[in-house]
């Protein structure tokens, strides 16, 4: 596979099989052969690079430094009290937020811009919803994230759920799909996203995603000015839905599909989110 690329005046020029063997003495002595057999003794020392520039320690450090941040930012929620049990705090702490957030401070409780007007929602929001949802998040379940910007959400809800269950994130920015991909990969959750329970979709979330209905969470990222009928067609009898309802004073609302059917509704708290709203729409306003 070719993957270097065209530009007008300078033709793409791909490294073939026997000019890519030329070198490969020389950058092995720079990254090191790969292990081959006989005593350690007898191996060859450090490669160059790795000897000279411990740039494989300074990754390691940047990750753990960025675990311990993050850790702390979950001590913090807990001790706000928007963080209230074991299981809402495992999956905050092992989906590294600054994963999900492309510039700012990830590991403060605010929301931070994502681009294309969007923002990833503060931590106490992502608290608040997991706190939630969490009974309806169980191994096996099937959870729907509406409006899933960043993709962090969705890979809590994946991660909770695990490979037996599905979490289906549902955004209407392509770039934003195919940065919560990238994001996601870098995480824990990126074998869920490899083996499909976790899947991200381009797609206007207020018709839902009926292919994996019924849910038994549906999470809703952005504020609707009614709750969209097809969402509630696709809760589960037992499932439960958050979602922002309103337009400037919003509600963050609590939906109950009881098993006969019926809904009940209550108010958890006031919230401001972005609108649920058209792609154009999202993208004309500044
Ligand atoms: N939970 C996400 C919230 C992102 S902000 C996070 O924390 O990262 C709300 C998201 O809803 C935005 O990414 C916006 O593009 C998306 N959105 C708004 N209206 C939508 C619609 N009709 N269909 C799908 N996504 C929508």
């Amino acid at each position: 596979m070719c993957l270097a690329a065209a530009t007008a005046s300078s033709p793409a020029r791909c490294l073939s099989p026997s000019s890519a063997a030329l070198p490969r003495r020389f950058l092995r002595g720079l990254l090191g052969a790969p292990p081959g057999p006989g005593p350690a003794s007898a191996r060859p020392s450090p490669p160059l690079l790795r000897r000279c520039f411990p740039f494989h320690r300074m990754a390691q450090y940047w990750a753990q430094a960025s675990l311990d941040k993050n850790k702390a930012l979950v001590d913090y929620l807990k001790q706000y009290g928007a963080i209230r049990t074991d299981k809402v705090a495992e999956v905050m702490e092992t989906i590294d937020r600054g994963l999900f957030v492309p510039e700012g401070s990830p590991y403060i409780d605010s929301p931070m811009p994502i681009g294309f007007n969007a923002t990833i929602s503060a931590p106490h929001m992502h608290a608040t919803c997991l706190e939630l949802l969490k009974d309806h998040l169980q191994p096996g379940m099937h959870a729907l994230d509406v409006g899933s910007g960043s993709g962090y959400l969705t890979a809590c809800f994946a991660m909770m759920v695990g490979p037996e269950g599905r979490a289906v994130g549902i955004e209407h920015i392509p770039e934003l799909v195919a940065s919560a991909i990238e994001n996601v990969k870098k995480s824990a959750a990126a074998p869920l996203l490899k083996d499909g329970s976790l899947s991200f979709h381009v797609a206007d979330g207020r018709l839902g995603f009926p292919d994996a209905a019924p849910y038994d969470a549906i999470h809703v990222g952005a504020a609707a000015p009614e709750i969209p009928q097809p969402l509630l067609d696709q809760l589960k009898p037992g499932g439960r839905m958050v979602i922002p309802v309103g337009t400037y004073l919003q509600d963050l609302q609590v939906v109950d599909k009881n098993a006969d059917g019926s809904i009940s509704v209550r108010n958890d708290t006031s919230v401001r989110y972005v609108p649920l709203t058209s792609r154009s729409a999202q993208l004309q306003d500044p």
